[in-house]
């Protein structure tokens, strides 16, 4: 583990010296300092990237040389993956089979930049049609120029892949702020970058506490490009500062997703899907259906068999074989989570499983998989990202009136239709105000495709060729072909 910041490709330690703990969610143990980087690592940091930027070779090489490195990056982490994830494993909380497929979609994602960044160098210029005879126009696409990205905890090293890959292989450098409760594979990016050739000063990674390192970053006039995943105040807060300097912004936020589940739908097949969409990864996805809207003559039914599944979800540390439930990732998220199920349950919600910390586990944030339900529509639990493996389910009527609940929120991220009636499914998908509709499942994530949300859920999309435009400008060049004089001022 990396005690030192990576900066203009040098390990450095923080200006001001200072650590904060990294704690093992499952034992409470600190098990390592990571280093506190502050506005002056930040500076140093920001100041590389825009020396890399403004005079190294990293903007100024073919796509097809800048994917070559890429494609380094994406092989070092795929040879390094059992260790990478279980250092994850350790920093997060989440079962290893899940960190192990983190590694592998961190590196996809890599690889898959890798071939847009070669896709660059194909499609060099586009012409452009004008309706004017004597111009000729054409439209380039560059970077940006020096890029922040901050980033949340729930799936660390991915997270920062969704941003770092794209970022480069549209040409930018970047500063990576990466969560203070989740450093550590951040840091070993940094290591991954170094030893896959990537250029001095192109990647830097501070590592720190949002704001003593991340409020600098937006903050910094010397970045050109903000992109955010995180929680909306934090978002809210990330626009306020770049709205300064007007900075380009991308933000990927929360979520309060809803998944309809009709009446004719396979019982098991939902039943499982709907645990795939609150309980992996302890339910702290952005994406998570938290909210099960469910046909009123299958409610009881399918509330019996989920309440039934979910009781035998095998929970413990991550590191331990048969794992599919760990702890969530620090102490602060488990006590938040605990007191929206407590308030929840103060405003009228029937508690119909979990709820409280597993017999047994008497250290770590662990807590039992939670079925709410009898929810008003203004419940809190009903209203609010919970972030923890806490699942609402309340019955619909007809579809009408499971579009009006599954739409009503302030977030749009997500959002998954279950029904044997494919054009059903399809009206409801068109229907949902959501960045992301999952049709007859809930939660597969495909770096080909574009990830972000409507409403409060965000702003911009990530991943794909989408996730690339994020890192580009598009530069119109247009010319006078014509010899005849303009004739405007000097009348020939
Ligand atoms: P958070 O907003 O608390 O922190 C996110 C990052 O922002 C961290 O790196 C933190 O250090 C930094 N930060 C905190 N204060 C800051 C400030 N004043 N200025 C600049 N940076 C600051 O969020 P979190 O608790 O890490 O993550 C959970 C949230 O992230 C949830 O709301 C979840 O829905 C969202 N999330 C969204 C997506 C998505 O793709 N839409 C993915 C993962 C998580």
């Amino acid at each position: 583990m990396r005690d030192k910041l990576f900066i203009d490709g040098q390990w450095l330690a923080p200006v001001e010296g200072g650590t904060f703990p990294v704690i093992d969610p499952a034992t409470e143990e600190t098990v390592f300092h990571a280093p506190a980087g502050t506005a002056r690592d930040i500076d140093h940091a920001v100041r590389a990237a825009r020396r890399a930027f403004d005079h190294g070779p990293w903007p100024r090489l073919t796509g097809k040389e800048r994917a070559a490195c890429l494609r380094r990056i994406a092989g070092i982490i795929l040879a390094r993956k059992e260790e990478l994830a279980r250092i994850e494993v350790r920093d997060n909380g989440k079962p290893l089979p899940e960190a192990i497929w983190d590694m592998e979609d961190t590196a996809g994602c890599f690889s898959f930049y890798a071939g847009l960044a070669e896709e660059l160098d194909e499609n060099p210029e586009e012409a452009i049609a004008l309706s004017e005879p004597r111009f000729s126009s054409k439209v380039v696409r560059e970077p940006v120029g020096v890029a922040g990205a901050i980033i949340p905890w729930n799936y660390p090293l991915l997270m920062a892949s969704w941003k770092v890959a794209p970022a480069l292989a549209a040409g930018c450098t970047m500063v990576l702020k990466p969560s203070e409760l989740t450093p550590l594979t951040a840091l070993e990016l940094g290591a991954i970058a170094e030893e896959a050739g990537l250029p001095a000063g192109v990647l830097n990674i501070v590592t720190g506490l949002g704001p003593d390192a991340g409020q600098p970053l937006s903050e910094h006039p010397g970045i050109d490009k903000l992109a955010f995943t995180g929680s909306v105040p934090t978002g809210a807060k990330i626009m306020a500062a770049a709205a300064r300097d007007i900075k380009n912004v991308s933000l990927e936020l929360g979520g309060k997703s809803p998944f309809v589940v009709f009446a004719d739908s396979d019982l098991e097949k939902a039943v499982e899907w709907i645990m795939f969409g609150i309980f992996w990864n302890q339910g702290q996805v952005c994406s998570a259906t938290s909210r099960v809207l469910v046909e009123e003559s299958l409610y009881p039914a399918l509330l019996e068999r989920l309440v039934v599944e979910a009781a035998r979800i095998t929970i413990g540390n991550g590191l331990e074989n048969g794992t599919l439930l760990g702890p969530l990732v620090s102490r602060g998220q488990y006590e938040k989570v605990l007191a929206a199920i407590a308030r929840g349950a103060k405003e009228g919600a029937t508690i119909a499983s979990g709820g409280k910390r597993p017999a047994g586990l008497d250290t770590g944030y662990f807590l039992e998989p939670t079925i709410l339900t009898d929810l008003a529509e203004d419940n809190f639990v009903w209203t609010e990202e919970i972030f923890g493996p806490v699942v609402c389910v309340k019955p619909f009527r007809d579809e009408a009136d499971a579009i009006r609940l599954a739409n009503d929120s302030r977030f749009g991220l997500a959002a998954a239709v279950m029904s044997k009636d494919r054009a059903r499914c399809e009206r409801v998908a068109r229907a949902f105000r959501a960045g992301i509709v999952w049709v007859n499942c809930s939660q597969p994530t495909f770096t080909e495709a574009p990830w972000g949300g409507y409403k409060q859920s965000g702003i911009g999309r990530e991943l794909g060729r989408w996730g690339l435009s994020n890192y580009l400008e598009t530069k119109q060049i247009t010319a006078f072909e014509a010899d005849e004089p303009w004739g405007w001022y000097i009348k020939g």
